[in-house]
């Protein structure tokens, strides 16, 4: 099993490769060994729960290849019952020890959110008040600051807000979780992809190096 640190370090190491232009050998290599992962089974070292933006392709941008990461996507990145089963599934059958939230600069579901705030509409869809209404606990607050004043400040400010309420979401949405997270050496940490350079930033929920 490959603790939750060292996770860490492989998703780093493999974005500063995205980064700087250069492919894992590895990770061209694992590409064609997709038939073994059939009989062998899959053992991915992570979970990552981003968001569907198509410029945000998880794979890719942590430069991995078939059976390293357990992906779930989902507009805004947002937590409901389905995206905690998912990771208590991983956690269980597979064991990975480390979950991602990733969210990224200008992300659609939390803009809208933002304007649907200030803005309300009468004839949103139910099922994208659905995902609107999760991801607004986490901006609504931000709007009662000097940040309302500064719409590109909001923006990015939002964004991290979600993503910190998604990675709480995990951390204390079922007894499964919390369980592995104390007994487990299970981590939850929130990150935010850069639409602009590339870069992933951890910034919630890292451990210092050492523990
Ligand atoms: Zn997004």
């Amino acid at each position: 099993m490959i603790s939750a640190q060292e996770a860490l370090e492989r998703l780093r190491e493999g974005n500063r490769r995205f980064v700087s232009g250069v492919r894992s050998l590895d990770t061209l290599v694992g590409q064609t060994q997709r038939n073994e992962l059939v009989a062998a089974g899959q053992r991915p070292f992570a979970v990552i729960l981003g968001c569907s933006d198509s410029r945000v392709p998880v794979e890719i941008v942590f430069d991995q290849g078939f059976g390293d990461l357990f992906v779930i996507r989902v507009a805004g990145n947002i937590v409901a019952a389905s995206q905690i089963g998912s990771v208590e599934f991983a956690a269980e059958q597979f064991g990975t020890r480390l979950v991602v939230v990733l969210g990224h600069t200008r992300c659609g579901a939390v803009q809208t959110t933002l304007e649907e705030l200030q803005r309300p509409t009468e004839n949103q869809s139910r099922n994208l008040r659905s995902i609107v209404d999760r991801i607004r606990p986490a901006v609504e607050r931000l709007l009662a600051t000097q940040l309302r004043g500064d719409l590109e400040a909001l923006a990015r400010q939002a964004v991290r807000a979600n993503v910190r309420a998604s990675a709480n979401s995990l951390r204390h949405g079922s007894e499964v979780l919390e369980q592995l997270i104390q007994n487990q050496g299970l981590i939850v940490v929130g990150a935010e992809y850069s639409l602009e350079t590339g870069a992933v930033d951890f910034f919630d929920g890292v451990p210092a190096i050492g523990q």
